[in-house]
C-alpha cells in the first residue's frame, strides 16, 4: 500500500469525524502526550503530528525504516526503479536547458531509503558533465534512514533541514512525499470563524475535541469558500520550507520537484494513518503508524512565488511520467524479462503509477525554477494564480490526447 488515498481504497480521514472518537493510549509516546495534554492541555494536530512522527525517542520515523513489504507502506521509487530514473533524467533535463551551470546543489528532501536518489544518479550517469558538477545534500531528520541511505548513495552530506542546504549556487531537488509528512493543523468553520480540532484526553485515552470559535486572519478568504462545519487544512511549516527551496532557485537557478498526493485547495480532513499497509486511525498508534495528510498545492505554489520563483504544474503524477516516456522505458525493460512473475509485477508497477485509479491523478508533480526559466520536462504549463478551481481537472492546449 502507498500512502495516496486512492490506492488504498477507501477516503481519506474516514476513521473518525472533527468530533471524534476516543483513541490511542496504547503506545509510550500515547501515554507521553497524555501526561503533556493533563499538564499544558489539549495539543493542536500539528503539534501531535510533529510528536508522533519525529519524538527523539519514540517518534516513527525515529525508530525505524518504515518503508517496503516488510513496513507500513511503500512510495513510487520502491515500488519501480523507472520512478528514479525519469525524474533524474526530467531533473538533467532542466539543467541541460539552463547551460548546464556548475558546481550545483543536487538535493533531496526525505529520501527515505536513498532509492529514488541512487536510481537518479544512475540514470543521469549518461549525462556528460552533470554528475561532476553536482554535489550531493540530503535532508533527513531520521537517523535510521539516514544509515539507509548511506548503503545506497554515496558521497552524500546530511542536513537536518531545508534551511541549511547549500548557498549561492543553483539548486537542483526532488522530493516525494516528503511535503505529506509536515504536521497540519485542522479548522473546523463555525460562523464566521473556525474551531480548531485538538488532540485532548477522554476517559484515559488521547481524542480528538474542538477548541472554541475564533477569527482567523489565514483563513479569512476561505470564508468565501466553505460552508458551516467543513473542515479547512493549515501546514504552518509548509512555507518557510518551499520559501528555502525557492528563494534559493530565484536566485542562483535550478529546478525542484515536488511529487506528492494532494489537491489544489485544502478541502476536507485528509489526516490518515497507516500500519501494515493497512488504514488505521490517526490516534490509534501514535509512534507507531504513519502520518500524513494531502498537500495543498496551492499553497506551495503560493509560497514559492512569494520567495521570487516560477511554479508549474501541478501535473498528475500519470500524465507526467507518461511525458517523462514511462510507456517506452517500460516496454525496454519488459523485453529484457522473461514472461512470468517478475515481468507482470514490472508491468503492473507502471500502471499502479499512472492510472487515475491507483496514484496516478491523487500523485501530483509541482515544478519550481527561477523567473524565466524553460517550463520543466514533462509540464504543460504555469501553476494558476489562486483561486479554488483545481488545475488538474482542467484541459490544457498542450497535453497529448488521451
Ligand atoms: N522520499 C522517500 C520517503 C518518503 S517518507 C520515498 O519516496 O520513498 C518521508 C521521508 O521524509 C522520510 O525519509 C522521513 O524520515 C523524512 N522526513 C519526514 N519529516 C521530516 C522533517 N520534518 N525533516 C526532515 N525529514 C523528514
Amino acid at each position: 500500500m502507498s500512502r495516496g488515498a486512492a490506492d488504498r481504497g477507501d477516503p481519506p480521514g474516514s476513521e473518525g469525524g472533527p468530533d471524534g472518537a476516543p483513541g490511542g493510549g496504547q503506545t509510550p509516546l500515547a501515554d507521553l502526550l497524555l501526561r503533556r495534554v493533563a499538564t499544558t492541555g489539549p495539543l493542536t494536530v500539528a503539534e501531535f503530528m510533529a510528536e508522533a512522527l519525529l519524538h527523539p525517542a519514540h517518534g516513527y520515523y525515529t525508530t525505524r525504516d518504515p518503508l517496503g513489504t516488510t513496513g507500513d507502506f511503500t512510495t513510487a521509487p520502491e515500488i519501480t526503479q523507472m520512478f528514479g530514473e525519469l525524474v533524474g533524467l526530467a531533473l538533467a533535463q532542466a539543467w541541460l536547458d539552463q547551460g548546464r551551470p556548475a558546481p550545483f546543489a543536487l538535493a533531496e528532501l526525505g529520501p527515505g531509503r536513498g532509492t529514488l536518489m541512487a536510481d537518479l544518479l544512475r540514470a543521469t550517469d549518461a549525462v556528460p558533465g552533470f554528475r561532476d558538477a553536482s554535489s550531493v545534500t540530503l535532508v533527513e531528520a531520521s537517523p535510521p534512514l539516514r544509515a539507509a541511505q548511506a548503503e545506497r548513495v554515496a558521497g552524500a552530506r546530511w542536513v537536518d533541514r531545508a534551511e541549511a542546504l547549500p548557498e549561492g549556487r543553483p539548486l537542483f531537488l526532488v522530493a516525494n512525499e516528503f511535503l505529506d509528512a509536515l504536521p497540519i493543523r485542522q479548522f473546523v468553520r463555525d460562523g464566521a470563524g473556525w474551531r480548531e480540532r485538538m488532540v485532548a484526553a477522554e476517559s484515559g485515552r488521547i481524542a480528538f475535541a474542538l477548541g472554541p470559535p475564533a477569527r482567523l486572519d489565514a483563513l479569512e478568504t476561505r470564508l468565501d469558500d466553505t460552508a458551516e462545519g467543513e473542515m479547512v487544512e493549515l501546514c504552518p511549516p509548509l512555507p518557510a520550507i518551499v520559501g528555502e527551496i525557492a528563494r534559493r532557485i530565484a536566485a542562483h537557478g535550478g529546478c525542484a520537484l515536488l511529487v506528492d498526493y494532494g489537491g489544489w485547495r485544502s478541502r476536507g480532513d485528509t489526516l490518515q494513518a497507516v500500519r501494515a499497509h493497512a488504514p488505521a486511525g490517526p490516534l490509534d498508534a501514535p509512534g507507531a503508524a504513519d502520518l500524513t495528510a494531502h498537500v495543498d498545492f496551492e499553497a506551495v505554489a503560493r509560497a514559492a512565488r512569494a520567495a521570487g520563483a516560477e511554479a508549474w504544474g501541478p501535473e498528475p503524477q500519470g500524465e507526467w511520467l507518461m511525458r517523462l516516456g514511462l510507456g517506452p522505458r517500460t516496454e525496454a525493460l519488459a523485453r529484457a524479462l522473461p514472461a512470468g512473475p517478475r515481468r507482470d509485477s514490472h508491468l503492473d508497477a507502471a500502471r499502479r503509477l499512472t492510472e487515475p485509479a491507483r496514484m496516478g491523478t491523487v500523485f501530483k508533480a509541482l515544478a519550481l525554477t527561477a523567473p524565466g526559466a524553460p517550463p520543466p520536462a514533462g509540464f504543460s504549463g504555469r501553476a494558476p494564480a489562486s483561486g479554488p478551481d483545481d488545475p488538474t481537472t482542467r484541459p490544457s492546449p498542450g497535453r497529448p490526447p488521451a
